[in-house]
């Protein structure tokens, strides 16, 4: 019997990449882990993955590790994905996410490594017109997060067309949320300011109020909304992307989310619910480049990839975050 694949995981300790880790060696592959510890967490990465601490942009550590070993395949998480961040950084976005993807795309091609998966985002939309947002919706991002990811996804489909042998699979996620339902791992990084998580941490006390960015957006309750996708649902969108290019199929670009989404106060009330704890709001002007709704058409991910979530419940969602964020000691 031959060997599983090995896969090389970029930025395997963060958030999703960890989930992402643990299905990997939930379904049998060879799991190695490159991630320069910037945000991630090194207990994060379960064994028997195998954690390397490095940084992409160290061209000759990447390259010793792809010659080293015999990846069958690269999943890209490694980047720098704050907002406003990027907004008053642009450079440092450029270079760790554009640039860098570049190198990782010419260590991949130099070692024949023959598939690549590319974490993106809904970001590459901005403001859709329409929704639910589907694959072939214009791409009009709004700011440099936006802008870099897009960047990237046009180097690696030109580096597809160029090299046949080189296939992929872009996911582009809407929005990410929930913990491993087992509560092995989690979303760890404590500033993180995403919705359920800031929301999950203001109920524990340890986040004084939450603000409501925005009530008056058009929407039935004024606030904004979002397609909250859970990340072991996601994860296993990874592996099935693996078995996709695996089996020989083009490559193809799908939108993570499960079709339907949620305002902040439904978000605000689930919260409530599940912990049983009221929970201090206070609300705030609109935050610059947020859209009012942002939801996924997912057909094409389920039709092409039989992709069965089973964790498409805001409940469920909220349930892992809720019970995660309770056993951090902050
Ligand atoms: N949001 C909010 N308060 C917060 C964090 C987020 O009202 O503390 C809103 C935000 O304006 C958006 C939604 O919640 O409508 C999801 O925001 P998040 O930052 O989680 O993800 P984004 O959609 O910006 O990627």
């Amino acid at each position: 019997m031959s060997p599983a694949p090995k896969i090389l995981v970029t930025g395997g300790a963060g958030y999703i990449g960890s989930h992402t880790v643990l299905a990997l060696n939930e379904a049998g592959y060879r799991v190695v882990v490159y991630d320069n510890l910037s945000s991630g967490h090194p207990e994060a990465v379960l064994p028997p993955a195998k954690l390397l601490a490095g940084d992409l942009g160290d061209s000759a550590k990447l390259d010793s590790l792809l010659a080293e070993e015999q990846f069958s395949a690269i999943i890209h998480f490694a980047a720098s994905i704050v907002v406003p961040e990027s907004i008053s950084h642009p450079l440092h976005y450029y270079h760790n996410n554009t640039i860098k993807t570049t190198g990782l795309i010419q260590a991949a091609l130099k070692h024949q490594i023959r598939h690549f998966i590319f974490s993106s985002t809904a970001a590459v939309y901005g403001s859709p017109e329409h929704l639910p947002v589907s694959e072939n919706a214009p791409l009009n991002p709004i700011n440099p997060y936006g802008r870099s990811k897009l960047m990237s996804e046009w180097i690696l489909r030109d580096a597809t067309q160029a090299y046949p042998y080189f296939r992929h699979v872009i996911l582009r996620y809407f929005n990410v949320a929930g913990a491993d339902p087992r509560g092995r791992i989690g979303q760890s990084t404590p500033e993180a300011t995403h919705l359920i998580k800031a929301a999950c941490r203001t109920v524990l006390g340890r986040k004084e109020k939450l603000e409501i960015f925005g009530t008056d957006y058009p929407t039935p309750d004024g606030t904004g909304i979002r397609d909250y996708i859970h990340v072991t649902d996601l994860a296993k969108a990874h592996v099935l992307a693996l078995e996709h290019l695996a089996a020989d199929s083009d490559s193809d670009i799908f939108n993570c989310g499960y079709g339907h989404g949620y305002s902040v106060r439904e978000i605000i009330a689930a919260v409530q619910k599940i912990s049983g704890l009221p929970l201090q709001t206070h609300t705030s002007p609109r935050r610059t480049g947020d859209p009012a709704q942002l939801v996924a058409d997912p057909e094409k991910l389920r039709r092409t990839f039989n992709w069965k979530p089973q964790f498409d419940d805001i409940e469920k969602i909220v349930k892992s975050a809720y019970q995660w964020e309770k056993q951090r000691p902050y």
